[in-house]
């Protein structure tokens, strides 16, 4: 705990509390800074990378059984990786609010009754380690701003993988977060249900996620990431 305490003493002396960006004071990301943050473009599927008018394109649509995935921003603007690296690895969970608040930017949005916000979970190990979920934060101020449901005792992680992030080969990548997921027996399950992550590059862990929930009887399974790597 109270190396917890020095290391977020250090991270603030490195990182202060002023824009990421343009290093103006008060807040993490000013608004015009916020502003210059470009929504995530692409005519071709985030998962397999061919041409398609949908994304995930309808094959991948068929493998994952995530139906529609909702990106706010490319992880190639540096601004968007300072974002996600600072409220990864900063426990600046103010960060949250902010990444909230840009996906919801988003007109694509809107239109979600009905839908049941899953955050991906984190192996109980980490999450003592981190203290909080980043993808249940996330949920969290899309539950409150939306009003709509949030459910974070769907899924359960079985295993505790190694970071995504560390894995480059995407096959390795696959191998590892295979089986790391199951949903509760114990929990009705919505029919309707948008995953949420922080990031995805692969979409992997989604995946997984959303096979173990299609396969529990969920009908319709959406993935949002703020950012894709
Ligand atoms: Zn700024
Ligand atoms: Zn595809």
């Amino acid at each position: 705990m109270l190396i917890k305490k020095v290391y977020k003493f250090i991270l603030d002396l490195i990182f202060p509390c002023s824009c990421l960006n343009c290093k103006k004071e008060g807040e993490w990301l000013c608004r015009d800074c916020l502003k210059a943050i470009k929504p995530y473009q692409n005519q071709s599927c985030a998962i397999c990378g061919k041409r398609s008018v949908t994304n995930p394109c309808s094959l991948c649509q068929k493998e994952t059984k995530i139906k529609k995935l909702i990106i706010r921003a490319s992880y190639d603007q540096k601004i968007v990786a300072d974002l996600v690296h600072i409220y990864k690895y900063n426990f600046a969970q103010e960060v949250g609010e902010i990444l909230t608040k840009l996906i919801l930017e988003q007109t694509k949005i809107k239109n979600l009754s009905g839908f049941t916000f899953v955050p991906v979970p984190l192996h109980k190990k980490r999450f003592s380690w981190r203290e909080f979920n980043q993808a249940t934060l996330i949920a969290q101020h899309l539950s409150n701003t939306l009003k709509l449901p949030l459910k974070t005792n769907l899924l359960i992680r079985t295993k505790n993988t190694k970071p995504q992030a560390q894995i480059k080969d995407v096959q390795k990548r696959r191998a590892n977060i295979k089986g790391a997921f199951k949903a509760n027996p114990k929990k009705n399950l919505p029919a309707r249900v948008i995953l949420i992550d922080d990031i995805g590059t692969t979409f992997g862990t989604l995946s997984e996620c959303a096979q173990q929930l299609h396969k529990a009887g969920v009908k319709e399974i959406w993935g949002l990431v703020f950012a894709k790597g």
